[in-house]
Order: structure tokens, then sequence, then C-alpha cells
């Protein structure tokens, strides 16, 4: 294939490294991405970093090049898509207690110490064939109702971090079953899995790399996943499946097909949903009755 190069990329990472000094880390990382043109969110933590910048594809190479260069980060592995242009509005780096929240407390372990078994695009779609098996969504619901793989079942939390109490509540669903857990770019499930491993259920196993690398995946080509990937830069959704793609959202108006995510016109709520161009006027982009009168309110008050 004769592809020309992509003026800008996206980088997608996370890595589960101890890293001694958050704070120290968090500074020396911004200063390198602020002299780099580098814009996005990066989180560092004592266990680990995760992160999602855009830059020009020199830029990015040489973001690659540092985190590999520095012993810490050495083994971090880039998911990269090309761009026109940045994706990010602008660089955020915190130093955080835990990249990932799952609201464990004194439970909390590190998923060096425990993780599922991961599975390659290939073997997760032959999994999912099988009899037994439950698939878990451990994305925020708005990602889920953009798309998902088949048949997947998402938890009824607010939080990722009341997913373990929603667990112990429906045990039932997963006792006896092969469990398989998936999220955007595989940073969630190296710790839920782990999680449900040492609950006590047995057969757990994770999507390596997440939605972002099966959607690479040349054989298996995006196959069984429903709509679109939701993505947290400039693109929101993403296309994944090339063999039976379809479109699960709906326009929260007319109940037809549409992956058009827009934010409530209420800027205090500012719940994403899906809305066609067709609605917009008679919506108004409020995402219910309820929004739209609180403004109406507002603005008979101001005048
Ligand atoms: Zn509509
Ligand atoms: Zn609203």
């Amino acid at each position: 294939m004769n592809e020309v190069p992509s003026p800008y990329q996206v980088l997608l990472y996370y890595l589960y490294t101890p890293v001694e000094d958050p704070e120290g880390y968090r500074e020396e990382h911004r200063v390198f991405c602020e002299e780099n043109d580098l814009l996005g969110r990066v989180l560092i933590g004592r266990e680990g970093i995760n992160g999602t910048v855009s830059g020009t594809t020199d830029n990015c190479k040489k973001y690659m090049d540092y985190m590999l260069g520095d012993p810490r980060t050495e083994k971090t592995e880039f998911k990269v898509d090309p761009a026109e242009e940045h994706l990010f509005p602008r660089l955020s780096i915190k130093a955080r207690e835990e990249i990932v929240t799952l609201g464990l407390g004194e439970e909390d372990f590190s998923p060096l110490e425990t993780t599922a078994k991961h599975l390659s695009a290939e073997e997760w779609h032959e999994a999912m064939q099988g009899p037994n098996t439950v698939i878990v969504d451990i994305r925020n619901d708005y990602e889920h109702k953009l798309g998902h793989f088949k048949g997947a079942v998402l938890p009824e939390v607010r939080n990722f971090r009341d997913t373990p109490q929603w667990i112990s509540e429906n045990r039932h669903l997963f006792e006896g079953k092969k469990i398989m857990t998936y999220c955007t770019g595989g940073i969630r499930c190296e710790k839920f899995s782990g999680y449900l491993l040492r609950e006590g259920f047995e057969d757990v196993v994770q999507l390596d790399g997440g939605i972002v690398k099966y959607s690479k995946d040349e054989k298996t080509q995006g196959k069984d996943f429903e709509g679109q990937m939701y993505v947290f830069d400039k693109r929101i959704g993403i296309p994944v499946n090339q063999v039976n793609p379809s479109v699960v959202a709906r326009c929260v108006a007319c109940d037809t097909p549409c992956e058009r995510y827009v934010n409530c016109a209420n800027k205090a709520c500012n719940e994403q949903h899906f809305l066609c161009e067709e609605c917009e006027g008679k919506t108004e982009r409020f995402c219910s009755n309820e929004c739209r009168e609180i403004i109406r309110a507002k603005l008979a008050a101001e005048q």
C-alpha cells in the first residue's frame, strides 16, 4: 500500500509501572510536551501512566522516542492514528493517586500482581462465539451507546469506581461463565479483570489493547463490533467494523439511527446525546424538557 504520511498523529497508551515521584515526573513531562507542541491529556500516578496526545508526526515520534528511551516507560505500547491536525484543544498533565479508580481503597492492588489473560483480536472474536460467555463493557454509558461489542453487558453504574459494588450485587450474571472484559485502550481491564480474579471468578479474559487495537487487526477487521468507538478527542466517534458494520445509536427526538453526538444546550447539564440535523431545530439541542424549562425560566428572569 502506498500511504501518504499524515501531517499529524494521535497517540494513545498506558503503562502500569512504578513511578517514584509522580509530581516531579509530571513537571518533567509537561516541559517536554510544551517544547514539542503536544496537546492532550496525561495522567501520572504511582502505579503508572496513561495518556493520549496529538502533535505533528515528527513531534509524536520525538515523544515516543522520549518515552521509550526512559527506563520507567520503555515498555510502553503506543497506538498510533493519523490525523490532519491537533485533536485536542489544550495540554493537561495531572498527577493522581491512581490512574484507574476502582475505589478499592485498602484492597487496591497492582495489575502487575494480578490481571487476567490477554486475548488477541482473533482469540477474542473466537471466544465471543462461546455458549457460556458474558462480555462486559467497562467504559462509560455514553461510550457504550455509540458502539459496543455484540451482546455486551454494561454495568449499571454512574462511575467506574462503583463497578465492584454492582458486580457483587449481580454475581449471578457471571458465576460459572467465561467473563470477557474490554474497554477503549485496555487500561481499565488490566485492573478490573484482576479484580474479578481476586473476587474468585476463575475464567476471566481481557481484550488486549482494547477496541483500539481490535479495530486495527487485519484479520478480524472489527467484526461484530456494533456502531462506532467513542474516543476522547475531537473525532468523538471512529469506525471499527469493516466486515458487518451497523449503527446502534438513535436520535433522541425521532429515534432514527444517528451517530451525531451533541452537548445539551443547558451548559450546566452538558449531557451528550444523539441528535440528527433534522431534529436540531425542534429540540434546540436540549437533552430533555427539563433542561429546556430551566433555560426558559432563566431567560425570563433576566428580562
Ligand atoms: Zn432526529
Ligand atoms: Zn440537559
